[in-house]
C-alpha cells in the first residue's frame, strides 16, 4: 500500500518526496526529529495517535536549541500530521516521522543564517525490538554531556551515538544496549528509557542523567501510580543495581514497555517477565489503542467514525 509524505506544504506520494545532495542537515545533523505511533483498533476500525500534542511539544523545544524556525504552530503540527495519517490509511499499526531540519543547499557549521523545513511521513511498523524479552549489555559508548550534544531533544546528529551502542550490542549477540552516562551512572537505551524495580518501588534515572525525557517513560509512570499505586524514584542508578534488581524494562515509543531478561549476562530476577512489568506492559497496551476509558485523551483519534473501508479512490485523488 502506497504512503504519503507532508513535504513543502504539501500531500505528495512518499517516493516523490525528495531533498538535494547539499542540504544542511544531511552533512551537519541539524535536525530535530520525532517518532510518533499510531495504533490501529481492528474492533473500532481505528487509528490512535498516542500523545500527539506531546511529541511536537518535544520537537518544538528541540528547534529552539537548534534554532530552527517552525513555521507552524503544535496545534497545526497536529492537525496535519492526522491529516496526513488519514490520507495513508493504514489498517494496522504504524510510525509516523515528522522532522524539523536546516535545509539550506549550503556548506558550513553553524546554526545561523539557514533556512528551514518541514516534514512528515508514515510508514507501518510492528515491534521494534525483535524479542519478547530483552538481552541487554551495557555499552562501551557513553552518553554525551548535556553542554557537548544536548540528550534532551531529539537532534538527529547525537544518534550516531545511540547508532555506534546499539551496532556494537547487536555485534556482540545482544538485543540492545544500555549506556551509561559520562560518570558512570546508567542512562538509557539507544531508543528507550530504562526502569528497574527495586523493593517494590519503579527506579529510573533522574534528567540529570543524560537521557532524553520519554513520553513513553511519563505515561509509565502515571499508569504505574494510578493504576498500580506504584512510586517512581528518580534517582541516580549504579552500574551493578542493574544485576541485582528485581526487574528491569525498557520504555519507548517504537519499543513499548519492553522487559529486559538479563544484562551482561546476569538474569534479571529469575529471567522471566516480571510481575509489575507484566502488568503495566498489559495496562499500556490497552491505553494506546485507546481500550482504556481512562486515558483516551492521550489518544487522536484519525477517523471520524472508525475506517469502514480500505482507502477510497475519492482520497487518493484529492492528494495529488
Ligand atoms: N531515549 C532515546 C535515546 C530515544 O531515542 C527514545 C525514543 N524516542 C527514548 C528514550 C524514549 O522516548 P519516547 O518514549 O518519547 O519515545
Amino acid at each position: 500500500m502506497p504512503s504519503y509524505a507532508y513535504f513543502q506544504k504539501k500531500f505528495v506520494p512518499l517516493e516523490e518526496a525528495k531533498i538535494g545532495i547539499m542540504t544542511h542537515a544531511l552533512h551537519y545533523g541539524t535536525a530535530i526529529f520525532e517518532g510518533i505511533r499510531g495504533n490501529w483498533n481492528s474492533q473500532k476500525k481505528q487509528t490512535y495517535i498516542f500523545r500527539l500534542k506531546e511529541h511536537y511539544e518535544r520537537l518544538a523545544r528541540g528547534c529552539r536549541v537548534l534554532k530552527i524556525n517552525l513555521a507552524s504552530s503544535v496545534d497545526e503540527l497536529c492537525q496535519l500530521t492526522v491529516e496526513l495519517v488519514a490520507k495513508c490509511g493504514f489498517q494496522e499499526d504504524i510510525y509516523i516521522r515528522p522532522v524539523a531540519f536546516k535545509s539550506s543547499q549550503a556548506l558550513g557549521v553553524r546554526l545561523h543564517n539557514l533556512d528551514d523545513d518541514f516534514f512528515a511521513f508514515v510508514i507501518p511498523w510492528g515491534p521494534y525490538l525483535d524479542c519478547d524479552k530483552a538481552r541487554c549489555c551495557v555499552s562501551s559508548w557513553h552518553r554525551p554531556e548535556d553542554n557537548v550534544i544536548p540528550p534532551q531533544i531529539k537532534a538527529a546528529g547525537i544518534y550516531i551515538n545511540n547508532a555506534l551502542a546499539k551496532t556494537e550490542a547487536i555485534s556482540n549477540g545482544f538485543d540492545e544496549a544500555i549506556m551509561l552516562s559520562p560518570d558512570g551512572h546508567v542512562s538509557e537505551g539507544s531508543g528507550e528509557n530504562i526502569f528497574l524495580v527495586i523493593d517494590g518501588k519503579l527506579v529510573t534515572p533522574a534528567s540529570q542523567n543524560n537521557i532524553l525525557i520519554g513520553i513513553t517513560r511519563n505515561t509509565v509512570i502515571e499508569l504505574a501510580e494510578k493504576e498500580l499505586g506504584i512510586e517512581t524514584v528518580h534517582r541516580a542508578i549504579d552500574r551493578s543495581e542493574l544485576y541485582t534488581a528485581d526487574e528491569c524494562f525498557l520504555t519507548g515509543t517504537a519499543a513499548h514497555v519492553t522487559p529486559v531478561a538479563e544484562v551482561d549476562h546476569r538474569p534479571i530476577g529469575n529471567g522471566e517477565i516480571g510481575e509489575i512489568t507484566r502488568k503495566l506492559q498489559e495496562i499500556y497496551a490497552r491505553v494506546i489503542r485507546g481500550e482504556h476509558p481512562g486515558y483516551m485523551h492521550w489518544c487522536t483519534p484519525v477517523y471520524n467514525s472508525g475506517l469502514k473501508n480500505q482507502r477510497s479512490k475519492t482520497q487518493v485523488k484529492n492528494i495529488k
